[in-house]
């Protein structure tokens, strides 16, 4: 038997005193003992260790499997664990939300997870549980890469949901992605890189002769892509052996060998038009420069173009007037941005490609039963400039706080029904305003900015305009940091503090223009994957009885982003609404990615982002003090001369008749005594003085 050392206190609902203070000086006190896994009721909370820690192997496994949640010392294991035994016990689908800011933990909790329900429903490693962890090795060299905040920073959101058979065995997977960064593709600022998948493919090119000219692959000095920041050296034998676990990823998802090849050449060829520099005609329009030649031939030969059509899509603007297609030069500044679009709009479908096949081949058909949803997803953003995806995302996490309140909040008031006391509705201050301004039709943030990209001239300062004379008596809006920025910003009040938004780029950015000519010769193209993807509608393709409906939209209808994005979340919001959640909050004790540092400032500010706050708020304005009938005679038996009783129930209201507090202050349960800290407070200052 294992002597498990008990350092602070493992569920911080048992805290006699809950504040912020008290919170995190426990889960500092755990820390400097490398305890990463607190609770707070049901809630785990995971502090970044960032170093291993040797508690995720076979025998953890082992151990939790098959044990009651909150016998063991808090883990993840547990949660995965008491998420799978529901679906087994009860048939009911379970969620798991893992929540934090970039570099929290938050990737590394979900593989945790699936790692775990992996290992415990099979002894062997059966192919489709293979798949699911390989599926990860592909989204991760697709979707993460470095920045400052995160070696491995995910740039996309994603909801895994894993499928149960009868038996309660793993028999699919389906993911949903989420707003994929598009600018890493063509700019990464100091310390930070491109996709992961990019220096992958390069360095694998440094070592594989024949890749190397099959793809037109170079240095990676050569690549102006890869090159737009100062980042280390690139180290070729690490990137190349992860190509290496790429392609393995790709045989395990049955990818076929011509669209690997063919993913591949779209990457080079991304890399390639980074390199056109162009030359500027007299402020009309431009032209390759004389080394662009290169450029051209071989991003034609990759795409299967014909280097007429690709010179076209490239120098000039197709404009369609009452049926005639005009064609206008692209000025200088207009072809470099341009090029920047069609790279990204080539990565970003290629992305959402994988994906797709992704779950293609996990599909785990119509007939299902059961599903544990993961989602692992951006948090809280609060830059020095925040612009549209901040937005975007600061949306996500206000829809999931919404969630997240009606969760604890109908907890908390379930127990009191379970307990059958009277309790008055606790009022509780939620964010629906702040949303509503957000997403609420007719008149919100998003539809007036995708009004503004329908109109021929829709401009970044009109949409600001509108907005200021639309909210400017709107609670949760400002009109900017200051007077000398009103116009060019506003600002939101969420629930987890202030954010100003810089409106420059907004529309464009919601707009999201097609590259729709480049699409267009592409489903010519001679070769068959470039087909494939040019003609491949971006359209989530599975529509079981395990999601709701997503749609991205088709180029029909020609959603805005923010339009895609809100169905989507929506479609989230139901799936969850529909499950069981588990809570994970992933909090970074440092900015410097160190192990052994605890920077407590910096947790208080995650803290009440997470809304663990919240939670103990909730229990403040409740009944915060929960004991059980025999905790409490014990401890305040104390307060009586008459030691020996016939009734439970009557012993504890004469304890607490002597107190002389109002009867709202304290309920007596079947089980359990429910105090507000007035009651508590008073029971303790008596005990004191008898003891
Ligand atoms: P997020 O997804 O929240 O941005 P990640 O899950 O990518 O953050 O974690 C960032 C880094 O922190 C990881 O690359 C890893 O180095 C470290 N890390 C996170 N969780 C753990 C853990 N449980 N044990 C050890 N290191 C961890
Ligand atoms: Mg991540």
């Amino acid at each position: 038997m294992e002597n498990v050392l008990r350092i602070g206190i493992s569920d911080m609902t048992e805290m006699s005193e809950i504040n912020e203070l008290g919170i995190n000086e426990n889960l500092n006190l755990r820390y400097c003992s490398d305890i990463i896994y607190t609770y707070t009721g049901s809630i785990l909370i995971a502090v970044n260790p960032y170093k291993p820690i040797n508690i995720f192997n076979k025998e953890y496994v082992k151990k939790y499997h098959g044990c009651n949640f909150g016998v063991l010392e808090p883990h993840v294991f547990a949660l995965a664990e008491a998420a799978y035994k529901s679906i087994v016990d009860d048939q009911v689908n379970q969620s798991c939300v893992i929540s934090g800011e970039s570099g929290a933990g938050k990737t590394e909790t979900t593989k945790l997870i699936l790692q775990y329900l992996c290992s415990i429903t099979s002894n062997v490693s059966s192919w489709v549980q293979q798949q699911i962890l390989e599926a990860n090795t592909i989204l991760e060299a697709f979707g993460n890469a470095k920045t400052i905040r995160n070696d491995n920073s995910s740039r996309f959101g994603k909801f895994m949901q894993v499928c149960f058979d009868e038996i309660n065995c793993i028999k699919g997977c389906i993911i949903q992605d989420y707003l994929l960064e598009k600018s890493r593709i063509t700019f990464q600022s100091d310390g930070e890189r491109n996709y992961h998948v990019m220096y992958q493919l390069v360095a694998h090119g440094q070592t594989n002769q024949q890749m190397a000219e099959d793809l037109h692959l170079r240095a990676p000095e050569y690549f102006k892509y890869l090159n737009t920041s100062n980042t280390e050296k690139i180290d070729i034998n690490f990137e190349s052996a992860k190509f290496d676990a790429l392609t393995m990823a790709f045989t395990v998802l049955q990818l076929q060998q011509y669209s690997i090849d063919g993913v591949f050449k779209i990457l080079s060829s991304i890399l390639w038009l980074g390199n056109i520099a162009f030359e500027d005609i007299d402020g009309e329009g431009c032209d390759f420069s004389p080394a662009d030649h290169e450029a051209i031939v071989i991003i034609s030969k990759l795409l299967g173009l014909k280097c007429s059509d690709l010179q076209k899509v490239l120098l000039v603007r197709q404009i369609n007037v009452r049926g005639n297609i005009t064609e206008i030069p692209l000025k200088l500044q207009e072809a470099i941005e341009n090029r920047h679009a069609m790279a990204k709009a080539l990565y970003s479908k290629t992305f959402t490609w994988l994906v797709t096949k992704i779950n293609i081949c996990t599909n785990p058909g119509q007939d299902g039963s059961n599903f544990l949803g993961v989602l692992d997803i951006f948090g809280f953003e609060n830059f020095t400039k925040n612009s549209f995806e901040q937005l975007c995302i600061n949306y996500t996490n206000e829809k999931l706080h919404k969630f997240f309140n009606h969760y604890v909040f109908a907890l908390e008031q379930s127990i009191y029904m379970e307990e059958e006391i009277l309790f008055t509705h606790v009022e509780f201050t939620d964010n629906s305003q702040c949303l509503e301004i957000i997403e609420k039709p007719p008149r919100c943030v998003f539809k007036i900015l995708t009004e503004q990209c329908h109109m021929p001239k829709g401009s970044d300062s009109a949409y600001l305009n509108n907005m200021h004379s639309e909210f400017e008596f709107h609670p949760n809006y400002i009109k900017g940091s200051d007077r000398r920025h009103w116009e060019s910003e506003f600002g939101i009040k969420h629930y987890a503090g202030c954010v100003i938004y810089t409106v420059d780029g907004f529309v464009e950015k919601n707009r999201d223009v097609q590259q729709d000519v480049l699409f267009d010769y592409m489903s010519r193209s001679e070769d068959a994957f470039v087909k494939d993807l040019s003609q491949y509608q971006d359209q989530q393709f599975i529509k079981s009885q395990y999601c709701s409906t997503y749609s991205r939209g088709s180029s029909k209808t020609k959603l805005t982003v923010s339009d895609q994005f809100r169905h989507q979340l929506q479609s989230l919001i139901d799936v969850l609404q529909n499950t069981n959640p588990w809570y994970v909050r992933c909090i970074k004790p440092n900015l410097e990615k160190r192990p052994n540092c605890y920077n407590a400032l910096l947790v208080l500010d995650q803290l009440k982002y997470l809304g663990i706050v919240d939670i103990v708020r909730i229990r403040r304005e409740g009944f915060p003090i929960h004991l059980n009938h025999e905790e409490f005679i014990i401890k305040y038996k104390c307060l009586m001369i008459r030691k020996s009783f016939a009734n439970t129930h009557n012993y504890i209201s004469d304890i607490l008749e002597i107190i002389k507090v109002s009867s709202s202050e304290w309920q007596i349960g079947k089980s359990k005594v429910f105090l507000r800290n007035v009651a508590y407070q008073l029971l303790e200052d008596r005990r004191k003085q008898i003891i």
